[in-house]
């Protein structure tokens, strides 16, 4: 292209003297006369590259403490806008998966859903040891080693947490990927056999050429029915309607102190120094309402554990404790706490008509130590799926408990 010689005085100098150009395009043309616009020419390709590369949407599995961080790396000071990095709140507008945290057996099939939600292509990017691997919790009845025993992951942010920085990179990682897979590369895999043995989770990776088909076909299964095997989560409740005891006037002081209560109207006088008192299972509700109607108007604690039988020296019979704590409102808060010991398969009575929060912490210690709750209106499970085998806090289960097709 040749350019014009000899502008007259006073008149803009033209960039380019169009009378040369080849061919004409009235955008050409339009675009040649924008002042200081330039004008590049590069393969669409290229282009579709870029524009893919630095709009990478995200869709945030932030499940704990590494979510913060991935939520830090939104905020000012990383600010993942700047590489057309943002965060959606809905998997259909959003090309990559962040999973920051730890996943267990429950959130699996959810979390597989909300992945075939996301339009191709996709990526995933595995943030902090929970997500790579389950960290401390990978051999937890309840968490799965490792997201990629699900979904194929990506890019791999290591750390405990990652910073917002450390996102970042994987981020750019991510684009290095994705420009190389346009251009018809593969990153390489890693071949060190020590390596791949000591990093073999429990359930073989996604993309892990010796997994079972049969495992990535159960997991599709699971994840496709999952809220169908859930669906007690929107049962109505079938048992008897809760009784909840009238709202009486909030009693600014305790009237009596809690072991005088114990001692004088319960008949219970042993008051261990390591442990809360012994209660009979057939008077703690009694005791509940008592102590309410004397100003612990708060149930803050329901917790059952449980002893295995012992023999030999220590010898004991096989039984679980439940614990129950009240505490006053208001200042100088006092708590009563006491035990009540139960034989395997012995209910207790529930407290739910005499504290409404006692619902969702009986059913907790029903699902995790099989406890019951005699006369709880809804005593279902609460944490684990609807269809879990055993109750996992008991002593006797043993802690890596296989649960397929997750774990
Ligand atoms: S890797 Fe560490 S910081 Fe991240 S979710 Fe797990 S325990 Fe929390």
């Amino acid at each position: 292209m040749a350019m014009s010689e000899d502008p007259p005085k006073g008149k803009k100098l033209p960039l380019y003297d169009e009378s040369a150009l080849p061919y004409e395009h009235p955008l050409y043309k339009t675009l040649l006369s924008v002042p200081g616009l330039s004008v590049a020419v590069a393969p669409l390709d290229m282009i579709l590259q870029w524009g893919m590369t630095n709009a990478l949407w995200i869709f945030p599995m932030a499940t704990s403490c590494c979510g913060i961080e991935l939520m830090a790396a939104a905020a000012s000071r990383v600010d993942l806008d700047r590489m057309g990095t943002i965060v959606r709140a809905t998997p259909r507008q959003a090309d990559v998966m962040v999973v920051a945290g730890t996943i267990t057996v429950k959130m699996a099939p959810r979390v597989k859903t909300l992945w075939e939600q996301m339009p191709e292509p996709k990526w995933c990017i595995a943030m902090g040891s929970c997500a790579i691997s389950g960290d401390f919790y990978r051999n937890l009845y309840s968490v799965i080693p490792g997201i990629d025993t699900v979904l194929p992951v990506d890019v791999y942010i290591p750390g405990c947490p990652p910073n917002p920085e450390g996102l970042m990179h994987g981020l750019m990682r991510l684009q290095e990927k994705v420009k190389l897979a346009r251009e018809g590369g593969l990153p390489t895999r890693e071949e060190n056999p020590a390596l791949l043995d000591l990093t073999r989770p429990s359930v073989m990776r996604f993309k892990d050429p010796a997994r079972d088909p049969s495992v990535t076909l159960a997991q599709e299964e699971a994840a496709l029915h999952a809220t169908a095997q859930d669906s007690s989560d929107e049962r109505p409740v079938d048992g008897p309607a809760a009784t909840f005891a009238p709202a009486e006037a909030r009693a600014p002081e305790v009237d009596g102190e809690f072991e005088a209560i114990l001692a004088g109207e319960f008949g219970v006088t042993e008051l261990p120094k390591d442990a809360p008192p012994i209660v009979e299972a057939a008077r703690h509700v009694a005791l509940a309402r008592r102590l309410r109607a004397a100003g612990y108007r708060q149930l803050v604690l329901v917790a059952a554990t449980h002893y295995p039988e012992k023999t030999g020296a220590k010898a004991q019979a096989e039984r679980f404790e439940v614990t129950y704590g009240l505490r006053t409102v208001g200042a100088r808060s006092r708590l009563a706490l006491w035990r009540v010991c139960l034989a395997p398969g012995e209910p207790v009575d529930t407290l739910v008509g005499v504290f409404a929060g006692a619902d969702w912490q009986e059913r907790e210690q029903f699902d995790l130590l099989g406890v019951t709750f005699a006369g709880h209106p809804d005593l279902r499970r609460l944490m684990l799926s609807g269809d879990w085998q055993g109750h996992p806090l008991r002593k006797d289960y043993p802690a890596d408990k296989a649960c397929a097709p997750w774990r």
